[in-house]
């Protein structure tokens, strides 16, 4: 009798990660419950619950403190009344992106860069995110095996560096992101490859061998920018996930958003850089919030924000310091924040 072959490994078998992405917490009495928080339960927001469902990873849960109402993650992740304020200025496409596409989920506005839109998909719901307004449900670049936007870059030279945005594209699968890399091998133009991914922090177990594989195999030289606001995202998972990233050769950078309530003191900040730091990850950029609609509370004004910049500057080297950035509309680029003469915060 013939022995049957050993079934090899399918390819869309769920995996450890996608088993924890799926046991996110979606019920915000329950989150409240999980920290001994239950009498928030007022200040919970329906309607903001109904505009942009709570999500978050039990992982991450674990690294919130117990009993405080004022725990800088879960700050970032809890709909509240304060999002239901109607706020001038603050709309609904923030960073003007629905002007700024060429073709599916394909952002051109950065000099020698093509941005793709690879999912909209999220493992947390910020709530401070543009993508509140944004899903991205159906226009993203994967979308028909992404012929159009691989298109796009084959026919543009001056595309140096393919930057992979969402949502996080480390929600796709493995082979989905690998279908994507081998239509870009042939192209002889791509210098370097950019992975924006807030999953080795909020969901490190997506950091496994499948994804490792796909990383070492790529031709190019790698970058994955995380987004960490606050040094408590952090822990010894998150550690693994990172050192196993730059053990596959990605140079790792963060980029955060400065938050009123989160991290919005040169304490915070400097934890922030040096912990980061100390898992081999180098601040990049420190945002100004998108101003998108149901996140007016956690703007920081300008002269403020240059000020804790400047502390943080004459506190750490400046290799531990980010740029301090705005995206505006429009603009070929982030816009750095810097103090005119006479002290007056001005951009451009
Ligand atoms: C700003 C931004 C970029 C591109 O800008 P760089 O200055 O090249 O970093 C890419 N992805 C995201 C998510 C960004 O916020
Ligand atoms: S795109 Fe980033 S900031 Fe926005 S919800 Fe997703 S993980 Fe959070």
């Amino acid at each position: 009798m013939i022995p049957a072959a050993p079934t090899p490994l399918q390819q869309d078998e769920p995996r450890r990660w996608q088993a924890l992405w799926r046991d996110a917490v979606r019920d915000p009495r329950q989150l409240l419950a999980m920290l001994g928080l239950d009498t928030l339960a007022d200040g919970l927001s329906e309607a903001a619950v109904d505009q942009f469902p709570l999500r978050v990873p039990r992982g991450f849960v674990a690294r919130m403190r117990h009993d405080d109402p004022l725990d800088p993650l879960l700050r970032q992740v809890l709909p509240v009344l304060d999002e239901e304020r109607i706020v001038p200025g603050f709309a609904l496409d923030a960073v003007g992106d629905t002007a700024a596409r060429s073709g599916h989920g394909v952002i051109r506005k950065y000099n020698g860069r093509a941005l793709l839109i690879a999912t909209g998909s999220c493992a947390v719901n910020c709530r401070y995110c543009f993508r509140r307004h944004y899903p991205y449900a159906e226009d993203t670049a994967a979308v028909g095996g992404w012929r159009e936007a691989v298109a796009g870059i084959a026919a543009d030279p001056s595309v140096h560096e393919v930057i992979l945005s969402g949502g996080d594209p480390l929600s796709l699968a493995d082979h989905k992101l690998a279908e994507l890399t081998d239509a870009l091998r042939g192209i002889p133009h791509i210098r370097r490859l950019r992975i924006h991914s807030r999953l080795p922090i909020v969901l490190p177990e997506r950091v496994d061998a499948g994804l490792l594989a796909w990383l070492r195999s790529l031709p190019w030289p790698l970058a994955v920018v995380v987004h960490a606001n606050h040094a408590n995202e952090f822990d010894a998972s998150v550690d693994a996930a990172l050192a196993a990233l730059r053990d596959a050769g990605a140079t790792l950078l963060n980029q955060a958003v400065l938050l009123r309530g989160v991290n919005d003191s040169v304490e915070a900040l400097a934890d922030l850089c040096e912990r980061g730091h100390a898992a081999g990850v180098l601040p990049y950029y420190l945002h100004q919030l998108d101003r998108v609609a149901g996140a007016a509370h956690f703007e920081i004004d300008d002269g403020t924000a240059l000020a804790l910049h400047a502390a943080l500057s004459a506190r750490l080297p400046g290799y531990l310091v980010p740029r301090l950035v705005r995206e505006i509309p429009g603009q070929p680029g982030k816009t750095l924040l810097a103090l005119a003469q006479g002290g007056m915060p001005v951009t451009g």
